[in-house]
């Protein structure tokens, strides 16, 4: 067995035998790549092989970045919002005219389909640049009109200083650009860690970082593992602000570590996402929809559904057309254009993704398509890899840990309700509270059942449409903290009021 860490795809020192055609990443601290003492393999989803090494950094790496981000700090906060902006812009651009190039990139070392890389991953990244760029410039102070002891009141913010951001491997450089453009343009230097699973596109970026004018030490990138380098950042005291995007488990490991240092946090976790469907839905759009929020990019997008709860007059039609519909999503190796589910992260992912599976059915719950039930072909070459078939479940209690528990597969459970009231108390009796969909033609009941989910987001007869000026992010155990224009600004600057009495 290659892999020896649960949940990692990566994590094993790299022996060096047989490596050179392999492809080696590099730090990038200080505007330069800089080799690693140690390195960890890196798997291809699609064919199970070692294919990449990771730089394996610990607190040494970060020392350096640190150093580099600390004396990059006060030119890159001197200069205006205007000229930041046009530093993103320039990156931007130059993401965009490498977008072929990243999109295959990504599609091999996350296991996506190459359509989505092309249509989804890529094009965000450069959008996340090019929205920041403009929302920089429109953010204004407050000021109060003279009191009655004769002082003016007013705010200003200032960046925070080292931003460490932490991004996980579902959406590798989607996530990263999230989280760097709104830190660099409001005059932070970052030091960034991928996810060890996914390091690829994020190393391939710094090396547009010159050409597109960002300073050195501006953005330092370093490679490697959570409890190793991860923690080395998190636990930094020059390091005053953590951005995560992750699990539930690591969001609670890097609050303790940030505690000592009373950080401020922003924390973007997981999700047990229900789509609710009432009577008077439009099935002709739900359908297709609700098969793509269940099982787009293999079921690893912490917004994906994996909870349908379907009102019991139209419980059998939607079932037969949904499972209908699911069996027509094709599974295919990632570079394949008419694929709709590329291959899982990891094995030990598809492993656990598959143990769920096993769960339900021996809890009495019904498989009506996919995993053991369906037969999956692919070419012998990719026998290895890290593939399943998108799985329905159905006659499962709302107890079962598959109705509770964040799967991150492919895996969707279907149940009957009987009336608003009960659906939405079933819909928010989970831990989590990221994102919910409703399908409805009754737009009351839509504002009366959006307004009682315990969500940070609800979509109504769509899935994924985002308007990135307003709040991202989750409620209960999804999360601390927004991300959006003026709610990434808040976090990245620190506001302070002055009051000057004449
Ligand atoms: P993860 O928590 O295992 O890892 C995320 C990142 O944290 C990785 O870079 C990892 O190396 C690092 N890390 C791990 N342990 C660490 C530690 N002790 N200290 C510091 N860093 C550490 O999560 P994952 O498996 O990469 O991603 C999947 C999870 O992310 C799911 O729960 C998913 O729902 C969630 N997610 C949430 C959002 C959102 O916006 N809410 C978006 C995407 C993914």
């Amino acid at each position: 067995q290659r892999e020896q860490l649960p949940r990692r795809k990566a994590g094993v020192v790299s022996t060096m035998a047989g490596t050179k055609a392999l492809l080696t990443l590099e730090n990038f601290i200080n505007g330069k790549f800089v080799p690693c003492n140690s390195y960890i393999d890196s798997y291809d989803p699609s064919t199970g092989d070692v294919y990449c090494r990771v730089p394996n950094s610990g607190e040494e790496e970060i020392e350096a970045a640190v150093e580099a981000a600390r004396a990059a700090f006060p030119g890159w906060s001197a200069r205006s919002p205007q000229e930041r902006s046009q530093v993103l812009h320039r990156l931007a651009d130059l993401l965009e005219q490498s977008l072929e190039e990243l999109a295959q990139a990504e599609s091999r070392d996350q296991g996506k389909t190459i359509t989505l890389a092309r249509t989804m991953d890529i094009p965000r990244s450069v959008q996340n640049f090019r929205f920041f760029a403009s929302s920089i410039l429109h953010h204004t102070s407050e000021c109060t009109q003279m009191d009655h002891v004769g002082c003016l009141h007013y705010t200003v913010r200032a960046p925070v200083g080292i931003a460490g951001l932490i991004s996980p491997w579902n959406l590798p450089l989607y996530l990263l650009t999230w989280k760097v453009a709104p830190a660099i343009a409001a005059g932070n230097t970052v030091i960034a860690k991928p996810s060890e699973l996914t390091s690829v596109t994020a190393w391939m970026m710094c090396k547009l970082l010159e050409r597109a004018g960002v300073p050195p030490g501006v953005v330092n990138i370093v490679f490697g593992t959570g409890p190793r380098v991860g923690e080395a950042l998190v636990s930094h005291p020059e390091v005053p602000l953590i951005s995560f995007t992750g699990s539930q488990p690591t969001a609670e490991r890097i609050t303790q570590l940030s505690a000592p240092h009373c950080k401020k946090l922003s924390l973007e976790l997981g999700g047990k996402n229900p789509a609710i469907i009432f009577e008077d839905a439009n099935l002709e759009e739900c359908i297709p929809t609700t098969v793509k929020s269940s099982f787009a990019n293999q079921g690893e997008i912490c917004l994906c559904t994996s909870r349908i709860f379907v009102q019991k007059s139209i419980y059998s039609e939607f079932l037969e057309k949904f499972v209908e519909a699911t069996r027509m999503w094709k599974v295919g190796i990632p570079s394949d254009p008419s694929a709709s589910m590329g291959a899982l992260i990891s094995k030990a992912h598809l492993e656990k993704v598959r143990s769920y599976i096993k769960k339900a059915r021996t809890e009495g719950a019904r498989i009506l398509c996919g995993e053991g039930v369906d037969t999956l072909s692919l070419p012998p070459r990719n026998q290895a890899g890290y593939f399943m078939l998108p799985t329905v479940i159905t006659d499962i209690k709302d107890d079962s840990c598959c109705m509770k528990e964040e799967i991150f597969g492919p895996v969707t459970c279907v149940v009957p309700f009987d009336s608003e009231e009960e659906v939405i108390q079933r819909a928010n009796s989970v831990k989590y509270g990221l994102a919910a969909t409703v399908w409805s033609s009754n737009v009351g009941r839509i504002h009366r059942v959006a307004k009682k989910l315990q969500t940070g987001l609800v979509w109504t007869n769509c899935w994924l449409i985002r308007e990135l000026n307003l709040p991202f992010g989750g409620m209960k155990s999804s999360g601390v903290g927004r991300e959006g224009a003026k709610d990434s600004y808040e976090f990245f600057t620190e506001i302070k009021t002055i009051t000057i009495k004449h």
